[in-house]
């Protein structure tokens, strides 16, 4: 068997290249992390090679006995994890543990309501051309204007206009808590279900550092990836009434063969989830996303016209508001790429600037927290953001900074 070196330099040389480029810059994409070596070692094993239809103990393959002790390890894992009656790992992503969540309680043609995405919403809550706005009559709920929060009496409202099936609570790009009691409270008194999407902050819900959505919904769906900080894919929780036709719309509803490499991450991802250092991290991620609201709403950042979204953070991320600066979000993001900084334009709600431009950026700390940024190296983060977003800045000098950063807290060192 050949290397893959030697077998195929381009893609070798490629992925090489990725590494460095994860190693030298400062990845601050809200929905991106770094999975540690054991779940990248998981991932690449042989049991990429394994057909699995089925459940554990309920499978149509032979030779399944080692698959399933570790999805039953996974299974067992996130369910202790997140305090869950009943949990399904085989989603090979957040869009598709979406779909298959919401094919569990809906029929095509149903009312569903999810957060518009122009206002932090994400694809599968109901755009126009995702099959969740294809499938289902879509009426979406937005934030207040003033406070950049969800508003609930809106929510409340367009429910009891629109008696939806499901209401769906969870964000892409959201800088605050959801009220879940507030949302189930609503559900129940138009009878729709309550699908709760937790994929971006999950990893603060593990360690109790936020509210649980698992005693107030349905549905719980996740992503792996994101603040979890394991392998790409997801995961749907439901209550033990839900369990039967949950685990038959993942497979064969969705999906085909699980891939057993990536539960195996997962299973792994869990138990690193579970421990006390994971809790420390996710608190160094909180801790960073407010010292970086703090400092990007100072005086000097109003006076070049950059706000923060809400005013400030309890999650993972800041959502800078760039309506009255002279920068759009194409033209920051692209500043911040100069430099060694990767953040996502993103728009904020009721953004004035076309889609492809926007007027926002969205920036994340989960990824620096995982390389062991502490509050004092995130501290110089926002001074150099903060500096990057002015009308005149120094390229060369904040470039220096970003490196002695990146030197700093070495990432996947023996790789
Ligand atoms: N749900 C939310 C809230 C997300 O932010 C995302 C990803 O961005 C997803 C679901 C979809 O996850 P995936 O990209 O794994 O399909």
């Amino acid at each position: 068997d050949q290397h893959l070196d030697d077998l195929d330099p381009e893609v070798a040389t490629a992925i090489r290249a990725e590494l460095l480029r994860q190693q030298s810059t400062l990845e601050m994409i809200a929905s991106e992390n770094f999975a540690p070596v054991s779940v990248l070692q998981a991932q690449g094993s042989v049991l990429t090679n394994k057909y699995a239809e089925g459940y554990p103990g309920r499978r149509y393959y032979g030779g399944c006995e080692h698959v399933d002790v570790i999805e039953t390890l996974a299974i067992e894992r996130v369910k202790a994890l997140f305090g869950a009656e009943h949990a399904n790992v085989q989603p090979h992503s957040g869009a598709q543990a979406n779909a298959a969540a919401m094919a569990a309680v809906l029929q095509p043609g149903d009312t569903i309501m999810g957060l518009d995405l122009a206002h932090g919403g994400h694809l599968t809550h109901g755009m126009r051309i995702n099959f969740s706005g294809r499938l289902y009559n879509v009426v979406a709920y937005h934030v207040d204007r003033e406070s950049g929060r969800v508003d609930m009496a809106e929510v409340e409202r367009l429910a009891r206009e629109s008696n939806p099936k499901l209401i769906i609570a969870g964000w892409s790009a959201y800088p605050r808590q959801l009220d879940f009691a507030a949302f189930r409270r609503v559900a129940d008194a138009v009878g729709a279900k309550l699908m709760v999407d937790m994929a971006h902050f999950a990893g603060l819900v593990a360690t109790g550092l936020h509210p649980s959505p698992i005693p107030h919904a349905d549905l719980v769906t996740t992503t792996t990836h994101k603040t979890l900080g394991g392998p790409r894919g997801g995961v749907v929780f439901c209550t033990r009434e839900l369990a039967k036709k949950i685990d038959s719309t993942v497979f064969p509803g969705q999906q085909g063969g699980p891939l057993q490499h990536v539960i195996a991450a997962k299973a792994v991802a869990f138990k690193i989830a579970a421990g006390e250092e994971f809790r420390e991290r996710q608190r160094r991620v909180l801790d960073g996303a407010r010292i970086l609201a703090e400092r990007l709403t100072r005086p000097d950042c109003a006076e070049a016209g950059v706000k923060v979204l809400s005013g400030g953070t309890d999650v993972h991320l800041v959502l800078v508001d760039l309506v009255e600066s002279s920068l759009d979000g194409q033209q920051a993001e692209d500043r911040l790429h100069r430099i060694g900084i990767t953040v996502n334009r993103n728009a904020v709600p009721f953004d004035p600037r076309p889609p492809m431009v926007t007027s926002g950026l969205r920036v994340g700390t989960p990824a620096l927290a995982a390389r062991g940024f502490t509050a004092e190296d995130f501290t110089e983060v926002a001074d150099i953001i903060a500096a990057a977003l002015k009308p005149v800045f120094d390229e060369t000098e904040l470039a220096a900074r970003v490196a002695v950063l990146a030197e700093k807290h070495p990432l996947y060192p023996h790789l």
